[in-house]
């Protein structure tokens, strides 16, 4: 389920995960958190158009996969407060647009 190369998929309302320890890893579930919560914001499908399009215009620009993840506003913002483990409780409607 859950491709080669990455530890989680994240299909709202659900999360696949790569390997069960995971679970137990506070960091990560925050990140997946997030995501849920983005995808929620944009009513979940028009999300996944997003990312693929967003994943899209960063490869062309990077010419990298993993640059190109990691610079889709969705994972910025999911990568910089992974390690904030309240900020789902004060994060602003659509918030992942200020790393666009
Ligand atoms: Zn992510």
């Amino acid at each position: 389920m859950v491709p080669k190369g990455y530890t989680a998929i994240t299909l709202f309302p659900f999360v696949f995960i790569k390997h069960d320890f995971l679970k137990g890893d506070k960091r990560f579930v925050n990140h997946e958190k997030i995501h849920l919560r983005q995808q929620l914001e944009l009513l979940i499908l028009p999300f996944f158009v997003w990312y693929a399009l967003e994943f899209l215009i960063r490869y062309l620009h990077y010419r990298c996969c993993s640059l190109a993840y990691r610079n889709i506003s969705f994972e910025q913002e999911a990568y910089a407060h992974e390690g904030s483990l309240g900020y789902l409780n004060r994060l602003p409607f659509w918030s992942f647009m200020r790393y666009l």
